[in-house]
Parts: structure tokens; sequence; C-alpha cells
């Protein structure tokens, strides 16, 4: 991980604080976290042995409401990384008009190395050692990188079983027979997907060729390949972490997720349907119209950003192109549509979710995703409009929006001028 991580992802913020007429007490309060909790984890191993592991909470702002963002295992995971993602999630719930903060969580694990009772136990320590943080009025949990639906069942089950009553609105991602919301498993990349089929024609993207390279086949990574593919894109490259595969004449995504579930990887499938092996760094600088980051942060950087051969980048995954390769990028007229506005789908339904938990009552599947669709839509022209009036690139026009409501909220408790008029 990036050790100035939290410094650069600041430099956003100060550059679209440049462009709204702001009080200095927003950006003092937004420059850092409000709450940060770092605990040792001791779990059993299923062979009799305690193994500890860090983890963190974050709850980077709460004015606009409770915290929200997910929590991921991952063996790089630091606080630092906590705090970052924290910030960025205050700036998506502000972008989407969820009444959200911003907060995220990691355990430093390699999930692939424990056994299923092993990552049971370690989520139900987390929830234990975080019980007085996280809260449906509080602080909301979700998933993120390597967990997912059983992890936040297990969660919310350890949660209700501290405050002894039936809690389902304290984490989102639940599986849909404990709560869950119907069209959550796909949000992330069905916002994504929306937005660039509203956008299509101001992308360049309704005429020619339309040739999609994805790196990560996880949750967002083979959904969007699925939704795409569906509607006449052609994915032409698409990788994990273990490796790529570029298959010029386009490659169906059932194909590829059942390569992936079968043989670890879709690496499987070079050598065969035209497709060659390729690896990360090759599939970044594919021949093709959209490139959709969809793993982890810092992918496209100084180095290589001068080398991406796509016209759109839709940053499905969070923090994917640093603050260096932004300038390039610009320069070179490359679109991105960013992350805390391209991923924004997923904590939309996650919204939606905790609002069902909390009526009791629940939605249709067409009802989930015509709000979504809504959502995305109106808040992905307001930020297009903006970036066009005021002539920035998308990423600064979605931080000026996302900063607009968070500074009207933080100023309507009043300001300097108001105290000492
Ligand atoms: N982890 C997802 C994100 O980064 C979802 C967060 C949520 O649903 O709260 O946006």
């Amino acid at each position: 991980m990036n050790e100035n991580m939290l410094t650069s992802a600041l430099t956003r913020l100060e550059s679209a604080a440049k462009h709204l007429d702001i009080s200095p007490e927003v950006l003092e309060k937004l420059k850092f976290p409000k709450e940060v909790l770092s605990v040792r984890l001791m779990v059993r191993m299923d062979d009799g042995s305690r193994r500890s592991f860090m983890a963190w909470r974050c709850r980077y702002d709460d004015t606009r409401g409770p915290t929200k963002g997910g929590i991921r295992f991952h063996p790089d995971a630091s606080m630092e990384e906590v705090v970052t993602l924290a910030f960025w999630m205050t700036f998506k719930c502000a972008i989407m008009n969820l009444p959200f903060g911003g907060g995220k969580g990691a355990v430093k694990l390699d999930p692939r190395e424990l056994s299923k009772a092993e990552l049971e136990r370690v989520s139900r320590a987390y929830v234990h050692a975080f019980a007085g943080m996280i809260g449906p009025d509080r602080d909301i949990p979700a998933p993120d990188v390597y967990t997912n639906a059983m992890v936040m069942g297990w969660m919310a089950d350890e949660y209700s079983s501290i405050v002894r009553q039936s809690c389902p609105a304290v984490i989102t991602g639940k599986p849909i027979a404990l709560g869950g919301s119907l069209g959550r498993d796909d949000a992330t990349a069905r916002g994504g997907y929306y937005l660039v089929r509203h956008l299509e024609s101001e992308l360049g993207l309704d005429a020619g060729r339309r040739r999609v390279a994805i790196q990560g086949y996880g949750n967002a990574g083979a959904h969007i390949a699925r939704l795409l593919h569906a509607d006449g894109y052609k994915i032409v490259a698409i990788s994990d972490s273990k490796g790529g595969i570029f298959c010029p004449d386009g490659i169906d995504p059932a194909i590829a997720l059942e390569a992936k579930e079968r043989d670890g990887s879709v690496v499987a499938l070079a050598g065969q349907r035209g497709c060659k092996a390729i690896d990360n760094r090759e599939l970044l600088e594919a021949d093709c119209e959209l490139l959709v980051p969809s793993a982890l942060e810092n992918q496209i950087t100084a180095e290589n950003a001068g080398r991406i051969r796509a016209g759109v980048v839709l940053e499905l995954a969070n923090g994917p192109v640093s603050p260096e390769a932004d300038a390039t990028l610009q320069q070179r007229r490359i679109q991105v549509l960013p992350d805390i506005l391209a991923n924004a789908g997923g904590v939309t339904v996650s919204y939606f979710e905790w609002v069902q938990n909390r009526q009791g009552y629940y939605w249709t599947l067409d009802e989930v995703r015509e709000r979504l669709k809504k959502t995305m839509e109106e808040e992905g022209r307001s930020v297009w409009d903006l970036a066009r009036k005021k002539r920035l690139e998308m990423r600064t026009a979605a931080y000026v929006h996302a900063l607009g409501r968070l500074a009207q909220a933080i100023e309507a408790h009043g300001t300097q001028p108001f105290f000492a008029g």
C-alpha cells in the first residue's frame, strides 16, 4: 500500500474546494477521520492453535448520517488504507445523496489460507471487537474485497446476539434469506453499467467498436462483463489475481466465470477460443474502447498512464487511478468515470437494504433496479453537466458535487461569521 495514500486522496478534496465558496471549517472537518479503532483479534484455528489478526474500523465523517462502508479481508490491508477508503465512502454517499457518512473496515488476512469455519470465527470476532462502534444508527458495514453475503450474515447474527434482539439493519449485503435486499449482489456493477449506458453517446461509446477490458473478475468485474456483453459490448480482455487473457474475438463472460469457478482463474482459458495469456499490466494497456478496473487501488499510475489505449475508464474498484496518473489521462483526453460515482451502485442498494430492514417491508427486484437506475442517472447527469459547465474532468466535478452537499451540512451548524457577527 502506498504510504501517502490518504495524503494523495486529500489532494482531490483540495482541488475540488477551489471550485466552491465554502468555509475553511469544512476542510478542517474533512481533513481528518472522526474515529479510528485498531484491534488485534485472537482467533482459534481448526488445529487448536490461536492466531492473531490486525483489524480496523474507521468512521471518517458522520455529518450527513450514520457512517457506511464495507469490510475487506486482505493480506495487504492497513490502517491508512482503511482511513482512505472511509474518506472515499464519505464522498460516495454524498454524491448519491444517501443519508450516510463514510466508514470502512478491514482484517489483515489472506482468506484463501483459512478454512470456512475459521473465517466464520474471524467474522464473529470482528463484530465482538467493534460492537460498540457499529450499529444501525451509528455505523453500518457491508461487503468489500474478499467478503461476501455469508460473512455479512455471520456478522449480523453476532451483533444481534450481543444486543439481544434481531438487528438486520446493522449490516447490509446479507443473504436474502436473512434480510438482504434483492439486487444487492450485482449492484456495484449494475450502477456502473447504468452510468455508462446513460452517458454512452457523450462518451462516444454509442457508435463503432465497443471493446471492453476488465481487470478483476470478482463481484464487480464478473457482473459488469455479463451486463455489457448482453448489450452487445465485446469483452476482449479479463484478468484476476493470477493473470489474464486477451481474446480479440471476444469472450462469453459466462464461460469465463465457469473457468474461474472450476480452475480458480480465467487464465485457464488461455490457448482456447482464440484467447492468449496476458499479465495484469498488459490487460490495462489492452487495445479497447472501455477499460474497467475492478480490483484494487493504484493500478493506473504515472508509470503506465501514458500507455492506456482505452478512451473511457470506468472505475469499479476504489482508487484504481493514482492522482499523478489523472493528469496524464486528462492530457490524453481519456474520460475517467471516477470511483466515487462509478461504483456507488453498491452502497446505494445497501441504503435500500437498510431502509427495507427498518421498515420490515421488502421491495421487488424491479423496484430496486428502477430506483438504482434513477439515482445513477440523475447524479451521473448532474456530475456530467457540472463538468461541462465548469470545464472540469469528471473526477473533480464528482468531488465538487459531493463536497457541495457535505459543506451545506457542515455549515448548517453555523460557521465563524455567524458566531462572530
Ligand atoms: N464496499 C462497497 C464500496 O466500497 C459497498 C459499501 C456499502 O455497501 O456500504 O462502496
